[in-house]
């Protein structure tokens, strides 16, 4: 299965990907971006956060 990843040490935590797909990208109470648990994700939602993000810090991994 495909998953989102995003590289920490690229995300600057402007918030965009929480944004455009608050289903998927969220804050955790650490301050960072976490990557809900899904069985499935809105591929159509995670392609415009990672066009969206400035670092281009997001994308697929397969598990
Ligand atoms: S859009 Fe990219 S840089 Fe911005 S918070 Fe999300 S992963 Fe981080």
């Amino acid at each position: 299965m495909k998953r989102p990843l995003v590289d920490m040490a690229a995300c600057t935590m402007c918030m965009g990907c929480v944004a455009v797909c608050p289903e998927v990208f969220s804050e955790n109470d650490a301050g960072y971006i976490t990557v809900a648990d899904l069985d499935a994700y809105p591929e159509a939602c995670v392609a415009e956060a990672i066009k969206y993000c400035p670092e281009d810090a997001i994308g697929w991994e397969e598990e």
